[in-house]
């Protein structure tokens, strides 16, 4: 038999998950599946296959990954979120028809010495505040006059910084409204998934969903997916290889770093952190065992972490252990283990490893 572990992929409800976005976003004209990181993990071809005849479009940052999607045979816009690096990639945006989010002005310059041809639309970034990459308000005006000559269709494109915090996003579209207000764009391209969730009044265009597709929540805890409508798409589960019995003052794993208080029953999974399972999640981070809530106990290692049995007495070798996702009808959100081990759950779907087997169903 081979490692028991594997990640199941619900293509049913990434397809469902995508049909919330578009309801969500009913007056923008194109919702882009965010697919950059592999697909946040989930796998690249098989998220763009199983979204192929809803997306409006995708994006994502990898040139690699846009050129495998043409390849497949995808039509839609597809919107590379950083642009080009150098120009030398150039003759594969024209070549495969991939649209640049420029972000700088050289990629103007570049754009501007290369054959760019006038149908292909380019996205101009504007930095309205987040403050990483996009143009001033000074910078777009002036690329905006360099490439109305050479580009029929400029769209403008910002992202906002805390559209799931307290700051909000009205600050931001102040911003980005006074530095394009004198100049004429195609569309507009705001709103991640916090946006589409929470500011309707900043859906704009050109909506770019990313996690809400994968089932995260980005308001956790204070709203869960479930209660946005969202189901999990990955679920990564495991099984029990060993069972031990440990008496009180008895010690888990590396560091000794847990201690039995009492008698207790234990069971060793195959998932680590080589497997993409967080090293830093803490004892407590919930579980599900056979679909019943249960515990981590200790550290984590490469290949292996241990899970509280006791109160399970039919768990034991052979169990499922589910780190995230779904059990039967028993979900464990990646929102929540990702919180109880101090992190988001975009990192815990990026972070699977290659060597985990994938599974798709639905
Ligand atoms: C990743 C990304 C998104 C998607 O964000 P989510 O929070 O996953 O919806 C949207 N826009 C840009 C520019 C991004 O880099």
């Amino acid at each position: 038999m081979t490692r028991p572990i594997r990640a199941r992929i619900d293509l049913a409800a990434l397809r469902r998950n995508y049909l919330v976005a578009r309801r969500q976003a009913s007056g923008a004209k194109k919702v882009f599946a965010v697919v950059k990181a592999n697909a946040y993990g989930h796998g690249l071809s098989r998220v763009a296959a199983a979204l192929a005849d809803l997306a409006g479009g995708f994006a994502l940052i990898e040139l690699d990954g846009a050129v495998q999607l043409r390849q497949m045979g995808l039509t839609q816009p597809i919107l590379l979120l950083e642009g080009f690096y150098a120009p030398s990639e150039i003759p594969d945006f024209i070549t495969h028809r991939l649209i640049p989010a420029i972000h700088s002005p050289r990629q103007v310059e570049w754009l501007l010495a290369s054959p760019w041809p006038a149908e292909l639309p380019v996205v101009l970034k504007c930095d309205s505040g987040m403050n990483r990459l996009g143009l001033t308000a000074a910078e777009l005006a002036a690329a905006h006059a360099a490439l109305t000559a050479r580009v029929r269709t400029i769209v403008a494109m910002t992202h906002f910084a805390d559209a799931d915090g307290p700051r909000g996003i009205a600050w931001q579209l102040v911003r980005f409204r006074a530095a394009t207000a004198n100049l004429a764009f195609a569309a507009v391209s705001l709103a991640n998934s916090a946006t589409v969730l929470r500011h309707p009044e900043a859906h704009g265009d050109w909506v770019r969903a990313g996690i809400m597709v994968y089932g995260g929540s980005p308001f956790y805890p204070e709203i869960s997916a479930t209660a946005l409508g969202l189901a999990p798409v990955m679920t990564l589960e495991a099984g029990i290889l060993a069972v031990r019995e440990l008496s009180a003052g008895e010690t888990v794993g590396y560091g000794c770093a847990f201690v039995a208080e009492q008698p207790m029953r234990i069971g060793i999974v195959a998932c680590g952190y080589a497997d993409g399972y967080p090293r830093h999640a803490p004892s407590g981070t919930p579980v599900l065992v056979d679909g019943r809530r249960s515990r981590l106990i200790g550290r984590v290692s490469m290949d292996k972490l241990s899970v509280d049995l006791t109160g399970l007495p039919m768990a034991g070798v052979g169990s499922t252990v589910t780190l995230w996702g779904r059990h039967g009808d028993r979900v464990l959100s990646a929102d929540e283990a990702a919180a109880a081990a101090g992190t988001i759950s975009y990192e815990l779907f990026c972070a699977l490893s290659a060597r985990v087997p994938v599974v798709e169903e639905g």
